[in-house]
């Protein structure tokens, strides 16, 4: 994307909240985002802590355009940067990257716009800003702000440290005067304090928010045809929606995939071991087209700033609930309502614990892993709010019954479970400790099976004693015990199931059990909904089918574009314009999203699409687009500043 509209060198932007309707088109600042913004614009350096989707970018964007000079905005990632730099220039911000993918002459292009002053933000891969040649350049031009995204990255306790972070200390002591705003969405209080330290930001530049994403829906289900329930889960909830599902081994990516596939959902696996050009393939068409669902092992997603992705579904459980909320996290960051989704059975932690090796006094790491995966299984059986369970990991108190998680929406049943669970430690005591769920699970029944008989466990005083559950019901018990370790499971044999000391305090009623009943999954509908699904669950019919018509005219100018579909519009807007159906300019411009570059460049297309007319009529170009463009900008910045009826609905 070559063209732009640079901003006019007097736009009247000094304010930042006229930046924000102006450009971004948002008529308020999130609470931290304009704490951050008046901290970095008094000169104050600042660490903002948000969870994905909060806002963070825009926070060190509007600064950038309300400071004369260049806001240098170090970022890990190409490909996160390219996204942010051609939404910027979708919204005539003056954008440009320097990274490694550029040819000579990008960057020589770009070079001299940096040292003609005409850039509002420049992103930078940390590598390249300390090449030679580079701290030079910047030491001659003036800067607004220096913006570190990722900013955990510096810090060895993150998960994501990058040696390259470390020397952004520098910089610090070699431009004493420049405002520096660190931005990240994952870091615990030894985390943050290092990134603190290192960037020499106060104390007092601290602006931390918490880490619930309030749009996110979270269930788990009991694992029995992973595949089958994951399409289920498609077609109820989002249909012809963009998800990841993550799966544990690459093979299975691939097998889900295509039967993803047959069954209607446009689904593409990718895994390490496809060659990069397949990978990069994958990749575009996720990004470029709408409602692609990729089926991906864990290296998928990092990085990947998709704003509409409404689900990220695990067939297999990750290690622990941090990597878990990382992952799920890539659901939903416009604030859209999304879900996540996870199926989850025994054999899963089972797989999980033998990968880890047995807990030992020799290996501290391997505790903590397994301990990790207890507090993930823990996450798995709750019978309560999940998201108290998940912002108590990290140390955030929730008050429970979010309205928006499974359990509370259909709260479980729970019951008391002790002597339901001596039934099956004393059958797996009787039957030696040699068998697997199943025979355990005959010999309750009183099924006279093969086995049963071969190995005279009909004469066991446990056989026939558990006719009060069904097969499934005692499934549940097992997996409940052997998921609190009141139960184990030879991981190094065939998986017999084993008792422990903990299985003899329960035998011997020192320990109560209390259980939860198992779901059904429900089933999956026969056919394929129409797709929209978690999206525009406020819209009536009309509402989708127009806003299933602004989304193929947005894929279409995306299109010919080559940018994203979403930096266009985000799904955000286009479900405000179904709702509000603006007739003119004006009302176009009260749509979330919309400012004053998107006006221009879309403003009329979008209209007439509205007015279900399939080309803007003369007519409709007069009231609209270039005639009015020009002298209308100075009054409307003013009206809009004064909230006048343009502004006051914003
Ligand atoms: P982060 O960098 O924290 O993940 P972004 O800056 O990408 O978040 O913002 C997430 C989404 O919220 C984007 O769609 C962005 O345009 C939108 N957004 C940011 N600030 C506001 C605001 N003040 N009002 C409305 N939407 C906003
Ligand atoms: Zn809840």
């Amino acid at each position: 994307m070559a063209d732009f509209t640079p901003l006019p060198p007097d736009a009247p932007h000094r304010d930042p909240g006229v930046a924000l309707r102006r450009v971004f088109g948002y008529s308020e600042f999130r609470p931290l985002q304009r704490e951050a913004i008046d901290h970095v614009l008094a000169g104050g350096s600042a660490l903002l802590l948000m969870p994905t989707g909060g806002g963070k970018s825009v926070a060190y964007q509007v600064p950038a355009l309300c400071r004369p000079g260049v806001t240098l905005v170090v970022s890990p990632l190409i490909a996160l940067m390219q996204d942010q730099v051609a939404a910027l220039r979708q919204l005539g911000v003056a954008a440009a990257a320097l990274h490694s993918g550029l040819d000579a002459g990008e960057r020589r292009s770009v070079r001299e716009r940096l040292a003609a002053g005409t850039l509002d933000l420049l992103y930078l891969a940390p590598e390249r800003l300390l090449l030679g040649g580079t701290l030079e350049e910047l030491d001659r031009v003036p800067k607004s702000l220096l913006a570190i995204d990722e900013a955990h990255c510096i810090s060895q306790w993150g998960h994501d440290f990058r040696p390259e972070y470390r020397q952004l200390a520098a910089l610090r002591e070699r431009w004493p005067e420049l405002p520096c705003l660190a931005c990240t969405a994952t870091a615990d209080e030894p985390t943050r304090r290092d990134i603190l330290r290192q960037l020499a930001i106060p104390e007092s530049g601290l602006f931390a928010g918490g880490f619930d994403r309030p749009n996110l829906r979270f269930s788990v289900e009991v694992k029995s045809s992973g595949n089958r329930q994951l399409l289920s889960f498609v077609r109820r909830r989002h249909a012809g929606e963009a998800g990841i599902v993550y799966c544990g081994t690459r093979k299975r990516t691939e097998a889900t995939a295509a039967w993803l596939r047959r069954n209607g959902v446009e689904a593409l696996a990718y895994h390490a071991g496809m060659d990069p050009s397949a990978r990069r393939e994958t990749l575009h068409t996720f990004l470029h087209e709408d409602g692609i669902v990729v089926v991906a092992t864990v290296a998928f997603g990092m990085g990947i700033d998709k704003p509409d992705v409404r689900f990220v579904a695990h067939l297999d459980v990750p290690k622990s609930l941090e990597s878990y909320y990382q992952e799920a996290g890539r659901a939903g960051r416009d604030g859209l309502p999304a879900s996540a989704w996870m199926a989850y059975g025994l054999s899963d932690v089972v797989t999980a614990r033998r990968l880890i090796g047995e807990p030992d006094r020799d290996s501290p790491h391997r505790t903590i892993e397994q301990r990790k995966l207890d507090q993930l299984v823990g996450y798995c059986e709750a019978a309560g709010c999940r998201r108290q369970v998940l912002l108590g990991y990290f140390g955030e108190d929730h008050p429970g019954e979010c309205g928006a998680c499974d359990n509370c929406l259909e709260p479980p049943e729970t019951w008391e479970g002790t002597e339901a669970a001596q039934k099956v430690l004393s059958c797996v005591g009787r039957t030696g400790g040699r068998f697997g769920r199943v025979h355990v699970i005959d010999v309750l029944l009183g099924r006279s099976t093969e086995k049963v008989q071969r190995f005279g466990h009909g004469e066991l005083s446990t056989f026939g004693i558990g006719t009060e559950l069904d097969e499934a019901g005692w499934r549940g018990v097992v997996r409940q015990l052997v998921a609190a370790r009141l139960l184990d499971v030879d991981v190094e044999g065939h998986g017999a199931l084993v008792l422990n000391s903990a299985s003899w305090e329960v035998m011997r009623g020192e320990r109560s059990v209390a259980l939860r009943r198992d779901r059904t999954p429900p089933k999956a509908p026969r056919k394929r909904k129409r797709p929209g699904g978690a999206a525009v669950e406020g819209l009536d019919d009309e509402g989708r089918s127009l806003f299933e018509r602004l989304r193929e005219l947005r894929l279409r100018l995306a299109r010919e574009q080559e940018v994203p579909p979403y930096v266009i519009f985000h799904d955000r807007t286009l479900l405000a314009m179904a709702e509000m159906r603006p007739a003119h300019e004006a009302e176009m411009l009260e749509v979330p999203g919309v400012g004053q570059a998107k006006l221009e460049r879309y403003g009329a297309v979008f209209l007439a699409a509205i007015a279900d007319d399939p080309e803007p009529s003369p007519a409709g170009a007069a009231g609209g687009e270039r005639p009015s463009a020009e002298p209308a900008e100075e009054p409307r910045s003013d009206s809009r500043g004064g909230g006048s009826a343009t502004g006051s609905g914003r």
